[in-house]
């Protein structure tokens, strides 16, 4: 056993060397690719149901590399954190979706993601604002969403930090709820005006009755905190009908559509109304 070990350390070990000679390669293209706008806003569709009109888009980074394809955030988000650059990134994509949403024909909410990092920023809200300004974008437009990960260490300073952007009129989501750490009471001190249900869960919902269950609750609970719950991953009708039937106020996923470039938007919203 120990010889197989020993053997199959030595044949991941080669994958595991490139891998992180690719993660340090991107690393080093990393500053210019966001100086030069080669990451760009994807928008994802956010319905609400039960009748799947379209209220918005969650923002979603993409970088098409010329040599990797079309390269995944999951890949470059953690990098930039690492290397001081989430901020300067999330600025750019915002900029170019409030560029993009001053097109629509009509005034649909735009979803960024920010990383934790950047809740303890204490320049995140005028920079927020001086984007909104500049691109004359009505802050009731835009919505946050952070994950549990930005609200552990001091809760305090995390609380004062989202109210300072409630305040400047932007709305907050909890992102991928279920996957991370959070406590009852945290949610009921914390002023989000939405909950997104992690996709495990959705995807589980159809099979397994305790996930359906727990979809449930969670919404019933975010329903008496005076919070919109989203479903996020709804991938199958059988899904959106449990959906419905729990009352979930908002669903987002490929049933629904998928993230797509800003002049895909644009001729989506141009084209036929929808029934
Ligand atoms: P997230 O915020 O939970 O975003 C939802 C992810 O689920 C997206 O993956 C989306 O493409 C994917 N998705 C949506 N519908 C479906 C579905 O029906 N089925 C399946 N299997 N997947 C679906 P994506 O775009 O690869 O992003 C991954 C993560 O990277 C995001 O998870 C978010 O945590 C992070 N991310 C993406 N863009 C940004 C960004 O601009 N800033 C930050 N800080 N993080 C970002
Ligand atoms: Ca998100
Ligand atoms: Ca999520
Ligand atoms: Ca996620």
């Amino acid at each position: 056993a120990k010889a197989e070990a020993r053997g199959s350390q030595r044949r991941f070990a080669p994958d595991m060397e490139a891998a992180a000679q690719a993660a340090a390669a991107l690393l080093a293209e990393l500053p210019e690719a966001i100086e030069q706008g080669a990451i760009e806003p994807y928008f994802q569709p956010l319905v609400a149901l039960p009748a799947r009109r379209l209220i918005g888009f969650e923002v979603l980074a993409r970088w098409p590399h010329p040599q990797r394809g079309m390269v995944s955030p999951a890949a470059f988000i953690p990098l930039a954190e690492e290397a001081g650059l989430i901020g300067p990134l999330t600025e750019a994509l915002l900029r170019r979706a409030c560029l993009a949403a001053r097109d629509w024909p009509m005034p649909l909410t735009i979803a960024v993601n920010l990383s934790a990092l950047q809740l303890s920023d204490e320049g995140l809200t005028p920079r927020l604002e001086d984007i909104l300004a500049e691109t004359g974008f009505d802050p009731a437009r835009l919505e946050l969403e952070l994950t549990e990960s930005a609200l552990i260490g001091d809760l305090d300073r995390a609380r004062a930090a989202l109210l300072r952007l409630k305040q400047r009129g932007m709305r907050l989501a909890l992102d991928d709820f279920g996957t991370g750490y959070s406590s009852l009471s945290h949610l009921r001190a914390l002023p989000f005006d939405k909950i997104k249900i992690d996709a495990s869960f959705v995807g589980r919902m159809s099979e397994q009755p305790e996930c359906r269950s727990i979809v449930g609750a969670v919404i019933a609970m975010a329903a008496s905190l005076g919070m919109a719950t989203v479903a996020e991953g709804v991938e199958r009708e059988a899904e959106a009908a449990l959906l419905d039937d729990l009352g979930c106020a908002i669903g987002q996923g490929w049933l629904f559509g998928r993230p797509m470039p800003a002049e895909a938007v644009t001729a989506l919203l141009a084209g036929p109304a929808p029934r």
